[in-house]
């Protein structure tokens, strides 16, 4: 018999999305697969140099349970260039990718009963890891404020149980920004209300059509005593096999976390430390740009094959690399479907696969990532506008 708690372990809604397209692959189908949460890129060459480097020497043992030194002092001073701030190495835990960062704020911050704010649609581990940690998950419903929670939705959510609140902005599903007003009125309520912010800035670096990414702690640095910033390198620099994301907070969290980490998982890989920090040193900027200008000329070529949607609105994708659509018009009342009909239908009838916004607490969207090849991308949503087109 199992322990009680494996009853919260479900797997995550996109890894069960993956999991349909290769049982259709296997199955013979030829699918186009919008599911992916990454971009399809080759290796940075400081990456590839700094791995090989560290292996050529040898590099075998642990580092210290939150990161190299070295590592921590160039994440320091990256975090320092982009909030504006000072920020020391003792306030730098470097993770196995942004999600045990998140983990380990989750374990950190929360008491049993606790409340965590997580605006609607939301990236699925988030209210996934505030149950582990036995706090409870309230959600706001963003879909008819462009999906960026309103700071009265938001006041009306906090009780003397809120714990923290998790920000995720480019937001993973809804490619939304959150723009700056919004973020100092969450910061003004984290002041007053004396909760946490979880920011979570992973896809940082992908915004377009003149929309800006803002940190809250450039915006409001009386906040950073209460904010714990994630981020990572796997969409940054295309590296989501390699593990490597950090945390940037208060010292006593970060002993917390070191703490943690020490129990459970050590130090991130090693060779992928060296790697990071390679880039941190030599990069030129040349790969982040590379890489923009794909998604660039991606979403410029998934927007236009979308334009041809009669049945559901288009979509907005300020940031990120992904398109959310809302089916509710094409999701007759009452017919009890959801977004999940509307993948499976996908899947068999077009050759596409997305992800069904029930993964995501929305029953009626749809993530579509455009992280791949162009003409696989017009290809994947030509069939897509077809089908959908072509329901009621
Ligand atoms: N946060 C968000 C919003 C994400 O979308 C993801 C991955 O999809 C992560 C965190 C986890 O990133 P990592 O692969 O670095 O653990």
């Amino acid at each position: 018999m199992l322990a009680q708690r494996t009853g919260m372990f479900k797997s995550s809604g996109t890894a069960a999305a993956r999991a349909a397209v290769k049982a259709a692959a296997d199955a013979g189908k030829e699918i186009i697969d919008l599911t992916a949460g990454e971009i399809w890129s080759d290796l940075a060459p400081t990456i590839r140099d700094g791995a090989v480097e560290a292996i050529r020497k040898g590099v075998n043992r642990y580092t210290d349970t939150v990161g190299l030194a070295e590592l921590r002092e160039a994440l320091a001073r990256k975090v320092s260039r982009e909030t504006g701030e000072v920020w020391q190495t003792d306030e730098i835990a470097v993770t196995s990718g942004a999600k045990q960062a998140l983990f380990d704020a989750s374990m950190v911050l929360i008491n049993p009963g606790d409340q965590v704010i997580i605006p609607a649609p939301y990236w699925t581990t988030f209210p996934a890891q505030v149950q582990f940690a036995g706090g409870t998950p309230v959600h706001i419903d963003t879909r008819a404020n462009s999906y960026v929670p309103s700071i009265a939705d938001i006041e009306r959510a906090v009780t003397s149980l809120t714990c923290a609140i998790v920000i995720n902005t480019p937001n993973n599903p809804t490619g939304a920004v959150y723009d700056a007003d919004t973020l100092r009125g969450i910061a003004r309520l984290a002041i007053e209300r004396n909760f946490w912010i979880i920011f979570d800035e992973c896809y940082a670096d992908f915004t377009y059509d003149g929309q800006a990414h803002h940190p809250i702690v450039s915006l409001v640095p009386e906040v950073r005593s209460r904010t714990i910033i994630i981020n990572a390198f796997s969409k940054s620099l295309a590296l989501t096999g390699w593990r490597i994301g950090y945390m940037a907070a208060p010292k006593d969290v970060i002993s917390a976390v070191k703490a943690l980490q020490s129990h459970t998982t050590s130090n991130p890989n090693v060779i992928a430390q060296h790697a990071v920090l390679r880039h941190l040193k030599e990069g030129d900027g040349a790969y982040e740009a590379q890489l923009r200008r794909q998604l660039v000329t991606a979403r410029q070529v998934g927007l236009s094959a979308l334009s041809g949607l009669h049945t559901v609105a288009k979509p907005k994708a300020d940031g990120g690399f992904y398109f959310y659509l809302d089916l509710a018009d094409i999701l007759p009342a009452g017919s009890g479907k959801t977004a999940d009909d509307i993948v499976n239908l996908l899947l068999a009838e077009a050759g596409v696969a997305g992800v069904s916004g029930t993964a995501f607490g929305d029953p009626t969207g749809l993530r579509l990532s455009y992280g791949i090849p162009p003409a696989l991308l017009e290809a994947g949503l030509g069939r897509l506008v077809q089908c959908l087109n072509n329901q009621p």
